[in-house]
């Protein structure tokens, strides 16, 4: 029987509730291989290191983990650790939504990105709240997901999940979506060091500007799963076509 091989990591670290749960629950229905960082590395979007070289370590649970960035994992599990090619890549289930711009700045996305360059389909799984709560539920929601297998997509695609947390009886339903758009960051945050040097905590993201609807923002608000299918081409089409009149 045809066994799904996944390759899962994430941006929280190879410790976290998240990778453990998702984890758990899809090594029921396939043959799973972890990677993930060995530390938090939220907020580290698609950076790989290049200034020193990157060791694998092996858990007793068997999980790899790296010195390195969720881009960094999933590169080395796909060109070092991993025999075959995986079938599927998942990442998280993160601890916090990954919405609007958030897609930009997000380790999780990007564990994703990095398969889905590497031509394979590609999932990110985030939950809205970061408390950890119903955990179960959205592992459980993330198993469905991976199951359905998307045929009428084109091959590979790279989704963007995020999860209310609520109980599994409580999710309204799974819906296609589009990215909304935050504001401006809110203010950094300065304090002092002992020394009276001033130091800098960046703030949280911006609340929802655009939270219309058909958004993740509007869809996760209303107790419905989001998933949003991302491309990474981010050239503006419109503003080529302007830039020919301004450049002739
Ligand atoms: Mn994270």
């Amino acid at each position: 029987m045809f066994r799904m091989k996944i390759l899962i990591s994430n941006d929280d670290g190879y410790l976290a509730p998240g990778i453990v749960a998702l984890a758990e629950a899809l090594s029921a229905v396939a043959e799973i291989t972890v990677v993930a960082p060995d530390s938090n590395r939220s907020g580290a979007s698609n950076a790989l290191t290049l200034d020193r070289p990157l060791s694998v370590y092996r858990a007793d649970n068997g999980f790899y983990f790296v010195n390195g960035t969720p881009t960094d994992c999933v590169h080395i599990a796909l060109t070092a650790i991993m025999k075959d090619k995986p079938d599927l890549i998942v990442s998280g289930i993160n601890q916090g939504q990954n919405m609007g711009d958030d897609t930009l700045y997000s380790g999780t996305v990007a564990a994703a990105t990095e398969g889905y360059l590497f031509g394979i389909p590609s999932i990110a799984f985030s939950q809205v709240d970061k408390a950890w709560t119903c955990l179960d539920s959205a592992a459980r929601i993330a198993r469905e997901i991976i199951l359905r297998g998307f045929p009428s997509l084109d091959q590979p695609f790279l989704l963007n999940v995020n999860i209310p947390n609520i109980p599994y009886e409580k999710i309204k339903g799974i819906h296609s979506t589009r990215l909304g758009k935050r504001h401006t960051s809110e203010a950094v945050i300065r304090a002092q060091d002992p020394h009276g040097r001033d130091i800098y905590w960046i703030g949280p993201p911006g609340a929802a500007k655009d939270a219309g609807e058909g958004t993740d923002f509007y869809t996760t608000s209303r107790d419905y799963v989001s998933v949003t299918p991302l491309q990474v081409d981010l050239t503006n089409a419109r503003q080529m076509q302007q830039l020919i009149a301004d450049l002739s």
